[in-house]
């Protein structure tokens, strides 16, 4: 059920102004219910107190429910609208206006004309969205994809309406761009949606078509392959705990170092050999010396090199990879919910006995401390003991 409440001032009808203002005064009730009547046959009063109206607004020889609740005070700017399924689809474009209709109508029958003149504009940008297009769209469609060439179509479905654009990059990574295509074809550009890490925006020429879109695709794709290439080294030689599953628009890793340390990074997809932005996590005393090293030798990025090569060089480790290391062999389950994943956190508390080391949920360990009564608090900040092996740790409490 949608429903609106409006907050602002109403009820403007000034006394004597108009006779029909005049009679709504006197009258007012009669004068509403008997126009109302005309505008909405089909939504009848519930109450003697004209505070509930219930039943089926009437736009284009359609019914649609709705019941209107209008509070004690009578203030129309505080009324309740509930509406079917249906018309809540056809409104939820329209909630802005609806609700300064609310506040600008000087009573009920006011505010339903002006609501059905915007459902009725509504249904007609439905009807023409999902009625099909002229016939010139499918024959310049079918001209434009045997000029561009069907093997660099992906998918097509039955109508007509979404292609897939395959592409390789110039290291043969493949990459689909899905178009949808706007029915006032080539005159409008189709929506377009890729697995980038920047945003693509399309630009439409006056004699716009799809091989338009192929030679813009793949200009984006060419500014990108150079960050590609740096993510894939990572990928390949490293064990990235985060994200599970790498798409190619993630611009973050979080990359295992062993002892249950990790570093977080993210990656400038236009300058991807630019020192990344890094966040070390893991106990204290494995993760300060190497906090240290980064910041002391931040100066030593060579741009020429990878950053993984960077990365080793300054940090002055390797990396654990999959050849080395099985994933088994990095404690990543979170000591009290033994799950990696919570909502979307991870367990990035972890206590700083380097013998220990266990990690954890930041809202898991916070909620155990809080039922042990040997904890204190002070400020934001909750200190405990580590739950396995009972050295002192802390948890900033949730924002
Ligand atoms: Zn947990
Ligand atoms: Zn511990």
């Amino acid at each position: 059920m949608l429903q609106f409440t409006v907050q602002s001032d109403l009820d403007k009808c000034a006394a004597g102004e108009t006779m029909d203002c005049h009679k709504k005064q006197l009258f007012p009730e009669i004068s509403d219910d008997h126009r109302l009547l005309q505008e909405c046959p089909l939504l009848l009063p519930q109450d003697r107190g004209r505070t509930c109206y219930d039943g089926f607004i009437t736009i284009k020889e359609r019914d649609f429910r709705i019941r209107v609740e209008i509070p004690l005070d009578r203030q129309l700017k505080n009324a309740r609208i509930y509406c079917d399924w249906i018309l809540q689809q056809l409104v939820q474009d329209y909630q802005k206006l609806i609700k300064q209709r609310l506040q600008q109508s000087d009573n009920l029958t006011d505010f339903l004309i002006e609501f059905k003149r915007i459902l009725n504009c509504s249904v007609r940008t439905n009807e023409e969205l999902s009625s099909p297009p002229p016939p010139s769209y499918y024959s310049q469609l079918i001209r434009d994809i045997v000029d561009l060439g069907w093997d660099k179509i992906s998918f097509v479905d039955e109508e007509l309406r979404n292609i897939n654009l395959r592409l390789h990059d110039a290291c043969g990574r493949e990459h689909v761009f899905a178009l949808k295509i706007n029915p006032q074809y080539p005159k409008e550009p189709p929506e377009c949606r890729a697995d980038l890490p920047v945003p693509f925006h399309l630009t439409w020429p006056q004699k716009g078509s799809l091989e338009s879109v192929l030679a813009q695709a793949s200009a984006a794709m060419d500014a990108l392959t150079a960050f590609w290439d740096e993510m894939d080294e990572i990928d390949k030689s490293t064990w990235v705990l985060e994200p599970e599953r790498p798409t190619r628009g993630d611009t973050i890793r979080r990359l295992a170092l062993g002892n249950n340390a990790s570093l977080h990074m993210e990656v400038d997809p236009r300058h991807p050999r630019m020192f990344p932005e890094c966040r070390l996590l893991g106990p204290e005393p494995v993760v300060t010396p190497l906090k240290n090293k980064l910041n002391a030798k931040m100066y030593e990025w060579e741009p020429q090199l990878s950053i993984l090569q960077n990365l080793k060089s300054i940090l002055g480790i390797e990396f654990p990879s999959p050849t080395s290391h099985s994933k088994s062999d990095f404690s990543l389950e979170c000591g009290i919910c033994y799950m990696y994943r919570l909502d979307s956190s991870l367990p990035d508390q972890v206590c700083d006995d380097p013998r220990c080391g266990q990690p954890y949920h930041q809202a898991c360990l916070y909620e155990w401390f809080r039922s042990l009564p040997s904890c204190h608090q002070s400020f934001n900040v909750v200190f405990g003991e580590c739950p396995y092996c009972n050295k002192p740790i802390s948890v900033k409490m949730k924002p």
